[in-house]
């Protein structure tokens, strides 16, 4: 008889067949981009399911992006039907989410805690630094909020680290007393942020075995994508879920006096333990600068022994030419393990290098390669655009929005940053969560109603001293001893936000209606007078901002649309868990702009790796970091791997970013491409003129003798098949473009008038800089003040 999961096989390759149906305790998969990881943990889920070997229940699956989520979840649907309900398939912050707001009562929060984002945690620590007076000590809200972030990956609290930390200096002291402090505010909140959501999961498992074990009871498949950008406490969490059940405890100080129960397996229960399986790819890791930590992927055959290792070879993404390209490139990082990629597809078309003048000319090219894609009948949606900054879709967007080229930028939705969208979601979480006294606290004076910094700390102070929350305070307002125009508005406020609970939170045992968080809302936002007064306004950035609120409303009917049991909380919780991949619109239809990082995961037929720059790919900021240069390394292959069919690497001669126009260089990379893969392309109307800026940077840059040429970058290994011989760089442009000048000895003064190309005649008001980075800041008669880099600007004195 046929295996029940037969068809799920068709056409996988003998590895991945093997990784479908192997069962055992622990299985890694490790394999190059491309080479179907995802698609055999599908298989494997749908796999587990159709063979009746797991209730959906059972099954705990971890992606990198709730858009992730959601496309695996479709996929299993499509492969066993109705039987997909009920898995868990998400993010390891929203498994978490949904563990806490189960459990968060064992240990002092309430199941309606807010989650604190970026830029919540942010504002809570520019308070407490200066409360504290840190900054006397160089410490800054970003340099405390990256420790503590950096910290809490690691598991360690303000007491474990005062305990190894160098307390006789002082800016240590202040520092863990700022971290305890920040800690209580969250506690105080009923708050937790991102860090804590993984970091406090795996304190309640370890604290609470008994709660542990439903949890290890419940999954009894774990599976991890991504797995090589998990980092030390989703490692920890993932090993206190594959823990045996019922596994001996063992107290333990955990510190600040707490008895901390450390479960330890009981001898011969192994047998209990959930099956994990996680896939990865140590040269997709690219989070290192988030905690990820590669060896948790490198080191998985000895933190679970007697793990099968699959590995898969064969490519079913790219093109040979791409993957090519991918192996020469990632070949120059050390300390890792071989491998290569192959296709059965054939070589497939030459990748497209392109150098512009500007970045402007650089996206030009981008857009009318786009059209003439388009042409050749491939769908904008089966098109990116990467870059390594987020500034850098600035010159993309405005040619794409010239060539009317529908595109989408991914990540880059700032929507819920705006200061409006904040007062409106800190009005629901002073619905939802009346002890947060941020969110309270921000809407104490929005609208204007004439509450003041005085009154906001007489509140405070009578909060302190009846011991009851900010909000509670606030209902007392004739307590608070405040002049009664004042009081009569803080009675309106909390009147407006009694009979908004009463909507969206009523009283126990009724259900709130599914359209009870949009009316909820549109009542706050009404009631308290933020819509009118913007409408009063004469600013016209206000009439946006009303629109924004319009939109937001509109989000809340769609989410009572999916979510028909959704509470204030549920929509809370969703929006907090939107992550960096994760576009609130939808994107068919059009092209995607996104970072490098965003990338990973996605494929399309049509990829453009633009800014292929030092400084850019690889970053500066990453030269001086132990590895860095490397993980810079990954995120190019990442780029360069996403591409089905076609695949562009451009650059600019001169780049507008950092504040200052800049000469730049073709990154190092480009020297790891075999020459023969890339043709390059230049600015239309060039011409041959040799010598000039390009040149002489690219012979500074060619790697003399033996060990390579440049700061950063790694020996070259001759002899290596993986390096190419001649390179992409070899046959770089070795021209420039007519427009690019050398006007190093111009000597400018303020005073003198100029002619540019393209902005016609301007004066001269001062020049800046020295050598060639003098930069003139020139008033043009048309066009206003510009800055010019005056060593390659097309200017003439007149
Ligand atoms: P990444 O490292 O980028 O995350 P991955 O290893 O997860 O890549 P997938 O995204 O699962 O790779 O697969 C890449 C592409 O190859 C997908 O379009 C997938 O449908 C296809 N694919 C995978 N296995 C096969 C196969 N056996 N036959 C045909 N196509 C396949
Ligand atoms: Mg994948």
């Amino acid at each position: 008889r046929a295996r029940p999961d037969a068809d799920l096989l068709e056409g996988l390759n003998p590895p991945q067949r093997e990784a479908v149906i192997y069962r055992g305790p622990a299985l890694l998969i490790v394999a190059g981009a491309g080479s179907g990881k995802t698609s055999v943990l599908t298989r494997r889920i749908a796999s587990l399911l159709r063979s009746r070997e797991a209730w959906p229940s059972q099954i705990l699956a971890i992606t990198f992006t709730n858009k992730a989520a959601g496309e695996m979840r479709e996929r299993v649907a499509q492969l066993v039907g109705d039987r997909a309900q009920g898995m868990w398939i998400s993010t390891f912050h929203s498994a978490c989410v949904r563990i806490l707001r189960r459990e968060a009562e064992a240990f002092g929060f309430t199941k309606s805690f807010t989650i604190y984002d970026s830029g919540d945690t942010r504002a809570l620590l520019k308070r407490l630094v200066k409360e504290h007076e840190a900054d006397a000590f160089g410490l800054t809200p970003g340099s405390v909020m990256s420790k503590i972030s950096k910290l809490k990956n690691e598991l360690a609290d303000a007491e474990s680290y005062a305990r190894s930390a160098n307390m006789s200096d002082p800016a240590e002291r202040v520092f863990v007393e700022v971290f305890g402090e920040y800690q209580r505010a969250l506690q105080r909140a009923n708050a937790f942020d991102f860090d804590d959501l993984i970091g406090q999961t795996v304190f309640l498992f370890r604290a609470f075995p008994k709660i542990a074990d439903t949890y290890r009871r419940r999954f009894r498949h774990i599976l991890v994508d991504e797995y090589q950008d998990t980092n030390h406490a989703q490692y920890a969490l993932i090993n206190e879920l594959t823990r045996p059940v019922g596994s001996d405890a063992q107290p333990f100080d955990g510190g600040g006096g707490m008895m901390i129960f450390e479960a330890t397996p009981e001898p011969g229960s192994d047998t209990d333990a959930a099956s994990l399986t996680v896939v990865g790819d140590s040269d997709q890791s690219i989070y290192a600068f988030r905690g990820a930590d590669i060896r948790n992927i490198t080191e998985f055959e000895r933190d679970y022994p007697g793990a099968k290792v699959v590995l898969l070879e064969q490519n079913y993404r790219s093109t040979q030419n791409i993957l090519t390209a991918a192996n020469s490139v990632i070949g120059n990082n050390f300390d890792r393990k071989d491998k290569k990629l192959w296709t059965d597809v054939g070589a497939g078309e030459k990748i497209v290098g392109f150098t512009g003048y500007s970045q402007h000319d650089e996206a030009q090219f981008v857009a009318d390669e786009i059209e003439a894609l388009h042409r050749t009948d491939i769908d904008y949606s089966q098109m990116a655009v990467f870059y390594r900054t987020n500034s850098q879709s600035r010159a993309l967007e405005e040619i794409f929005i010239r060539s009317a080229i529908p595109y989408k930028i991914m990540g880059g939705t700032k929507f819920y940053e705006r200061a409006e969208i904040k007062d409106a979601m800190a009005y629901l979480v002073a619905i939802a969560n009346p002890a947060d006294e941020m969110a309270v606290r921000r809407i104490l004076n929005k609208p204007r109603r004439g509450i003041g910094d005085v009154t906001e700390t007489a509140i405070a102070r009578y909060a302190a001293d009846q011991q009851i929350t900010f909000r509670d305070a606030l209902a007392n307002a004739s307590a608070l001893g405040v002049g009664p125009k004042i009081q009569a508005a803080i009675a309106q406020l909390d009147a407006v936000l009694a009979e908004a609970a009463e909507i969206m939170l009523p009283s126990s045992g009724e259900l709130a209606p599914p359209t009870a968080v949009a009316e909820g809302l549109t009542l706050l936002l009404q009631k308290s007078g933020y819509m009118s007064a913007l409408r009063q306004s004469k600013d016209p950035q206000d009439e946006a901002r009303l629109e924004n609120l319009d939109e937001l409303v509109a989000v809340t009917r769609e989410f009572a649309r999916n979510n028909p049991d959704g509470t204030v909380i549920d929509f809370l919780t969703e929006v907090a868990l939107v992550s960096d991949a994760d576009d609130l619109e939808d994107a068919s239809g059009s092209v995607s702009l996104m970072t490098l990082h965003t990338a990973k995961g996605l494929e399309y037929d049509a990829v453009f790796v633009t800014g292929v720059e030092e400084d850019l790919i690889p970053h500066r900021i990453s030269a001086g970091e132990p590895g860095g240069p490397q993980e810079e390394r990954r995120l190019f292959y990442v780029g360069i791997t996403r591409a089905r069919k076609r695949l562009y690497m451009s650059l600019a001669m001169t780049r507008a970013q950092f504040g200052e126009v800049t000469v730049a260089m073709p990154s190092r990379f480009l020297q790891e491409i075999p020459a023969d893969l890339i043709d390059w392309r230049q600015s239309p109307g060039d011409v041959n003129s040799r010598g000039g800026i390009q040149s002489r940077a690219l012979n500074a840059r060619r790697p003399g003798g033996s060990g390579g040429g440049f700061g950063g970058a790694p020996a070259r290994r001759f002899g290596d098949d993986l390096v190419p011989k001649s390179t992409a760089l070899d046959r770089f442009p070795n021209r420039i473009p007519a427009r690019v000048r050398d006007n190093g000895d111009m000597i400018l003064g303020p005073g003198d008038r100029i002619r540019h190309e393209d902005f016609g005649e301007g004066r001269v008001d001062a020049v800046t800089g020295e050598g060639a980075k003098r930069v003139a800041h020139v008033r043009f008669d048309k066009v206003g003040a510009k800055k010019l880099l005056i060593k390659i600007a097309p200017i003439e004195k007149i």
